[in-house]
């Protein structure tokens, strides 16, 4: 049994653990995580790892010794089935039980995949884990083409290491442009320019209709809506995930897509909280709205929310967001969240390939996507966190820097 019991030892459980030492707190942690690897840091799973640019040590999220120093009880491989919230316990795979007094819970998500004829297929990926990652490793060797399904910002990084590697590239994209969910129509056009002049061959406005496979059950070829076929040696899909829940709404939490938790984090369940992915939360950036933020912003802050929280020094979420990416020499930083933007205003020319996407809601800044420009991030953060309507004309000028741009 555990003092502090964290289910899902990713971003946002491993943080919760560290913040919990911070603040001082003594008692037990059990840290639970069904992958087989102490926690690392995802982002480079579709950037510099995948490119095998950084070794796996060097994403570690601590140094493996760090857990057992700070007296953080690690328990890898193990994947909690079921909550007990009445008799405050857990059932780990294999049927052992493990009771908490506060539960954690920060269990991400796991890749929405296609559900197709031959999505099952052992050349088809995903890009979640260091397991999914090491599977397309494994292989690149042998593959010369890769069909990536989805253009958001796993299947865009992906496209561009595969580049890099000098793989041929097909990225198929079922709506009319690329990052559509998060970004506003310049954004995309930018990128979508920028990877088609690096090689991709990019297909928005695509559907799958089914993955064609051999007789030995290897993918061989995307089969799309359109009646096209795009063969290739490996398929990666980057379609978005499914917030793990299911133990948690079984136990009676309230949610739907992902758990529902206040503004400190906690579920409908007493002493239950929820952080990260897998946490729907309204966010005061996101127009009041509840949305799941995917980032490791997000798992961070909400971590420090939930750890001060439970040691009553309650502090609400309001973090700003941020997020980064970053495609073959391009850094994009975003700050802030576009939500309902009704106005997308362009800082600079795309062209030279370092300019910002202002986002604004009302005439006030609510968000920026800074292509190659840290200045415009950090300058916009803090109009963003300012509030106050700016002269339009001036923040479309990039020779004024934003901290000057008049009101
Ligand atoms: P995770 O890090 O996914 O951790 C959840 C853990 O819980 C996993 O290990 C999971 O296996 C485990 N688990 C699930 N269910 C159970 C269970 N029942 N029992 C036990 N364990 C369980 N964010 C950025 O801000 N910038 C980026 O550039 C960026 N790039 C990314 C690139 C990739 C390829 C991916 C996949 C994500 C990226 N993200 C990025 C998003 C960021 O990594 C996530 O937002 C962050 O990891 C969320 O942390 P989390 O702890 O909520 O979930």
């Amino acid at each position: 049994s555990y003092d502090i019991a964290i289910v899902g030892a990713g971003h946002a459980g491993a943080q919760a653990a560290i913040c919990l030492r911070q603040m001082g707190f003594e008692g037990t942690i059990g840290l639970i995580g069904d992958e087989s690897f102490p926690p690392y840091e995802r982002p480079p799973l579709s950037k510099e790892y995948l490119a095998g640019d950084k070794p796996f040590d060097r994403i570690l999220l601590r140094p493996e010794a760090f857990w057992t120093e700070r007296r953080i009880d690690l328990q890898l491989g193990k994947r909690v089935t079921a909550v007990d919230p009445v008799a405050h316990s857990l059932t780990l795979s294999g049927g052992a039980s493990v009771g908490y007094g506060k539960l954690i819970w920060a269990t991400g998500g796991t890749p929405r995949m296609l559900d197709c004829q031959g999505s099952n297929a052992r050349n088809v990926f995903a890009v979640r884990t260091r397991a999914d990652v090491d599977k397309i490793m494994a292989r690149m060797e042998t593959t010369q083409s890769v069909a990536i399904i989805g253009g958001g910002y796993i299947g865009l990084e992906a496209a561009a290491v595969m580049r890099k590697l000098g793989k041929q590239v097909t990225l198929i994209e079922a709506l009319d442009r690329v990052l559509s969910r998060v970004a506003g129509p310049a954004l995309s056009a930018f990128f979508e320019e920028e990877h088609r002049a690096h090689g991709v061959d990019l297909r928005t406005g695509y559907t799958v209709d089914h993955i064609e496979t051999d007789d030995s059950g290897h993918a061989v070829a995307v089969q799309c809506g359109n009646g096209e076929r795009i063969a290739a040696d490996m398929i990666i899909v980057g379609i978005g995930i499914i917030a793990q829940t299911g133990p948690l709404i079984s136990a009676g939490a309230a949610g739907g897509n992902g758990v529902d938790v206040d503004e400190f984090c906690r579920t409908s369940l007493p002493h239950v909280y929820a952080i990260g992915d897998c946490a729907a939360h309204a966010n005061a950036f996101a127009n009041d709205r509840v949305i799941r933020l995917e980032s490791v912003q997000n798992a961070n802050d909400q971590a420090k929310v939930a750890a001060a929280h439970i040691l009553d020094q309650a502090q609400a979420y309001n973090a700003i967001p941020w997020f980064w990416s970053n495609q073959y020499d391009l850094r994009l930083q975003t700050v802030g969240l576009s939500v309902d933007y009704d106005q997308e205003l362009v800082r600079g020319d795309p062209a030279s390939r370092s300019f910002s996407v202002v986002y604004l809601r009302g005439g006030k800044v609510i968000a920026l996507d800074c292509v190659n420009a840290t200045k415009d991030y950090v300058q916009g953060r803090k109009a963003i966190l300012d509030a106050i309507p700016l002269d339009l004309e001036q923040l479309a000028d990039a020779s004024v820097p934003i901290k000057e741009v008049g009101h």
